[in-house]
């Protein structure tokens, strides 16, 4: 029996795929390559392109698999673009969902494991944010994710497809070894930033405000490194094939690292010095977001490895110097 990886060329998709294998498990991957990368697909998984919501695709593809699971990451999630392009993310996310389950439970295939976020809570009101916290998100971004989760739930009453959401906090990171890593155009995400200007491949870092209410003013994170997620995705699929019932579970360090801390780490870490800049603040974050994590630690026996953020940035730099161009396959990229 296999198990479909939805975007799996993609950046966190890529490191699953991995650990997978890694694992023993048969891999088959469904990707449009629209931001993934056909390089970053480990060869022995099959490779299918096409896209999620093409039901003849996917039919066919449910047809020539055995797929015992699915773990689902084929989406947009870009917040900034899903401001102005909302339409964008509700046709690929959310219909892309719908699409999904009905082919899945045509061919009778009932487990999920499927990527969620940080961003389905909005403005938290405590922190750290626990699963069963107020979900109202502050843009289209996290209102699609969320609106996935729902569609999940009312599958799972109708027709009994069990799923596990796993919300994300902040992921960085590469595979230690540099094989793999994160590898986005345009890219928006704090770490890869700091690192092409560390590289020489930008001029300065604008850090976007510094008048937060937060010790340094800046925006405070939750970083986990994307091989402790990949793992917490085996461990999901083990909880559903074990007969449990759906649930949400956070995926985060359950500490908070500001922006400045983060810029300071990667100065460390690369012996750079790294321009930075103050800006003014970027629409829609949330001064704080860190996780409560001891749920997924309890229930799913989660035990991330990496929990320094000078290691996980040490990987994402041994990614960048090894990689300086990426997979260099611009075709399929946004
Ligand atoms: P990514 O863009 O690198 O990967 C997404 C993959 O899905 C790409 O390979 C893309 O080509 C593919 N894809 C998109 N739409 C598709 C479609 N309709 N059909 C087939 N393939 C499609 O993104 P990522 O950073 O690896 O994120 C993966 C998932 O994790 C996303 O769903 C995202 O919402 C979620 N997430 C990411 C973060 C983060 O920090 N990166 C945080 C929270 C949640
Ligand atoms: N950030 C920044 N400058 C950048 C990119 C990001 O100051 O060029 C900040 C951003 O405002 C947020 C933090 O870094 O406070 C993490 O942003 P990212 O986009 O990586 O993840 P998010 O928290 O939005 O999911």
């Amino acid at each position: 029996m296999a198990i479909l990886v939805l975007g799996g060329a993609g950046y966190i998709g890529s490191h699953t795929v991995d650990r997978l294998i890694e694992n023993g498990y048969d891999v088959a991957v469904v990707d449009n390559l629209v931001t993934g990368h056909k390089a970053a697909i480990n060869p022995k998984a099959r490779f299918y392109e096409g896209d999620v919501r093409d039901k003849d695709f996917m039919n066919q593809v449910f047809d020539k698999e055995e797929i015992e699971g699915v773990i689902h990451f084929a989406a947009f999630s870009v917040v900034p673009e899903s401001m102005e392009k909302p339409l964008k993310y509700f046709d690929n996310n959310t219909g892309g969902m719908i699409s999904l389950l009905e082919v899945m439970n045509a061919h009778n295939v009932k487990k999920i494991v499927f990527s969620s976020t940080a961003a389905t809570y909005g403005e938290p009101k405590q922190i750290p944010i626990k699963e069963t916290d107020p979900q109202v998100p502050t843009n289209p971004y996290g209102e699609s994710k969320l609106a996935m989760e729902k569609i999940m739930h009312w599958s799972d009453v109708a027709y009994g497809i069990k799923f596990v959401a796993l919300r994300y906090f902040n992921v960085a990171g590469a595979k230690p070894d540099g094989s793999i890593g994160e590898d986005h155009h345009p890219e928006t995400h704090l770490v890869p930033i700091i690192l092409q200007v560390a590289a020489g491949e930008r001029d300065e870092l604008t850090i976007f405000g510094d008048d937060y209410d937060t010790p340094d003013g800046t925006n405070v994170r939750d970083y986990v490194h994307v091989l402790d997620l990949a793992d917490a995705h085996i461990l999901a699929l083990k909880y559903l094939q074990a007969g449990h019932d759906s649930d949400a579970f956070n995926l985060g360090s359950s500490t908070g690292f500001s922006n400045k801390q983060m810029l300071d780490a990667a100065r460390d870490v690369t012996g750079k010095p790294i321009p930075a800049k103050m800006g003014p603040r970027r629409a829609g974050d949330p001064s704080t977001l860190i996780a409560a994590s001891d749920k997924a630690r309890k229930i799913l026996g989660w035990k991330p490895q990496f929990d320094d953020v000078h290691e996980i940035i040490k990987t994402a730099w041994n990614w960048k110097e090894t990689h300086p161009k990426g997979y260099d396959d611009r075709k399929g990229n946004q």
